[in-house]
């Protein structure tokens, strides 16, 4: 069975999941004189390699149809077997110095073997030395005639301000919902899946905005599910599936079950998850425990002691500095488990949270007392309680994003949700414990709230146009509305 990310690959320019991209492209490739000199900025996942491999066929297709290639010519099946002499993809990532650069160079003066131009795509090249930058600026200046160079990088910062000038830009950029929704129909209806709307959109909600990554965490859904996709199937698929939270490593590296951590996260990449958050939340979670020892915060007794999490938080930072340097996104996150888990057994040293006199600080909530919380000011500071939240559990945050602040009723906030699910999901103890508490961190106010089923209304004010464009749309109204027209 074949994967859905490679099986849908976008071909043509204008199969790319991002429309500013195929425009910009479509634009470059049509000009007098295409550019020899290219960058793609932008984050992973998000389709430079795909449309890199695309501009090589489509400036040495034998019978263009337009700006596209004809995927079907004897260049445009070399190239897409990729076993091409003329079209290299080199990662800067693990040939970064100089003699790499130069023998990059010396290649690239040799005319193309077989197709009419060579292709040069290097993938990361901001990691790129500066003597190698340096070396690559002289080509860049006066690329030989029959040398295209594509550089792709997640992080153009690094890339030196005279290399860059020389370069015609095209920006990728993570994907919009309707965007990823596009993306998600073409394997939709390939497969002929049927899916609930809202399914779809719990999966884009919860997504990085990577296409990569969506297609990959979709087809982990279809293998697991089948044909048929409800929303209730795509909440619990999330919920076991995409999440590991501060708690749960916490728990794990308590329980000294290495084998199981190493396990949860070879799962989460195969999911396409991305490291850099996981790492990012754990790292939010074990600063607030460290403050708590000092008495900042919640206290929390149980779980790691004080030594322990300083050295879980440094090699944590480690770690990131880790994450550019692997083609494998999990492994700095499993190394830093290895590491720790070897070194526990030998930290004996209990906290001396005596010895240390921590100044018990009032946890950062002001308290406000006597004005009470209104509607109009829940619904205002909304994104911020989503916010709030978010770090804590992101599916609260989902199911939260989802709701509607309705009322307040008797000091009750009343929220509207529109699936049981939610609502079930949300009044869960510890779930509520979490919204309470983005609340009370939003608001300086503590405040209940329950949870109202309400109809799917449809807020939305229609005002079709011929062409079909509606306006006066909140931004959920937009988006439903994108997910009926594309699925009804
Ligand atoms: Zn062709």
């Amino acid at each position: 069975m074949s994967v859905f990310h490679l099986k849908y690959r976008p071909q043509r320019v204008c199969e790319l999941d991002l429309p500013d991209v195929s425009e910009k492209l479509k634009k470059l490739l049509e000009a007098k004189e295409i550019p020899q000199t290219w960058l793609f900025a932008g984050p992973k996942g998000c389709g430079k390699t795909s449309a890199a491999r695309i501009v090589a066929r489509a400036i040495n297709c034998l019978k263009p149809q337009g700006v596209e290639p004809c995927n079907e010519c004897l260049n445009c099946k070399e190239i897409l077997k990729g076993n091409s002499l003329d079209i290299l993809e080199i990662d800067a990532a693990s040939n970064r110095g100089i003699d790499d650069v130069r023998s990059l160079k010396e290649g690239a003066y040799l005319s193309p073997s077989r197709l009419k131009k060579k292709v040069m795509i290097i993938d990361e090249v901001h990691m790129l030395t500066r003597e190698a930058f340096n070396a690559l600026l002289k080509l860049l200046e006066e690329p030989p005639k029959d040398l295209f160079l594509i550089l792709c990088t997640t992080d153009e910062e690094k890339i030196p301000d005279t290399v860059l000038s020389r370069l015609s830009r095209v920006n990728f950029t993570r994907g919009k919902e309707a965007d990823l929704m596009s993306s998600l129909k073409k394997i939709i209806d390939g497969e002929k899946i049927k899916i609930e709307p809202a399914a779809i959109k719990l999966l884009i909600s919860r997504s990085d905005g990577s296409f990569r990554n969506i297609q990959r965490s979709f087809n982990e859904v279809f293998l697991e599910v089948g044909k048929n996709i409800s929303v209730k199937d795509m909440s619990e698929f999330l919920e076991k599936s995409g999440e590991y939270q501060g708690e749960e490593i916490e728990k794990d590296l308590m329980k000294n079950s290495g084998k199981e951590i190493l396990n949860k996260l070879q799962k989460l990449a195969i999911m396409g998850a991305n490291f850099g958050t996981l790492r990012e939340k754990w790292v939010d979670y074990f600063q607030k425990k460290l403050l708590s020892f000092y008495g900042v915060g919640e206290k929390s007794t149980e779980g790691l002691n004080m030594v322990e999490v300083i050295r879980w938080l440094s090699l944590l930072i480690e770690a990131g500095k880790k994450e550019k340097l692997t083609e494998l996104s999990q492994l700095p996150l499993q190394l830093a488990v290895v590491e720790f888990l070897g070194e526990k057994k030998v930290i004996v040293i209990e906290p001396k949270v005596a010895d240390v006199e921590p100044k018990r600080e009032e946890p950062k909530i002001t308290k406000r007392s006597n004005d009470k919380v209104s509607l109009e000011e829940v619904e205002k500071k909304w994104s911020q309680v989503l916010a709030a939240v978010k770090p804590y559990n992101h599916s609260v945050e989902a199911f939260l994003r989802a709701a509607r602040p309705e009322k307040i009723k008797d000091g009750v906030l009343v929220l509207g949700v529109f699936y049981k699910f939610h609502k079930e999901r949300l009044e869960e103890n510890k779930n509520r414990k979490i919204v309470n508490a983005g609340l009370a961190e939003v608001l300086g106010d503590e405040i209940e709230f329950e949870c109202l089923l309400t109809e799917n209304k449809k807020v939305i004010t229609r005002e079709s146009t011929a062409a079909g464009v509606t306006t006066g749309k909140t931004d959920e109204g937009e988006i439903n509305e994108i997910a009926e027209r594309i699925f009804s």
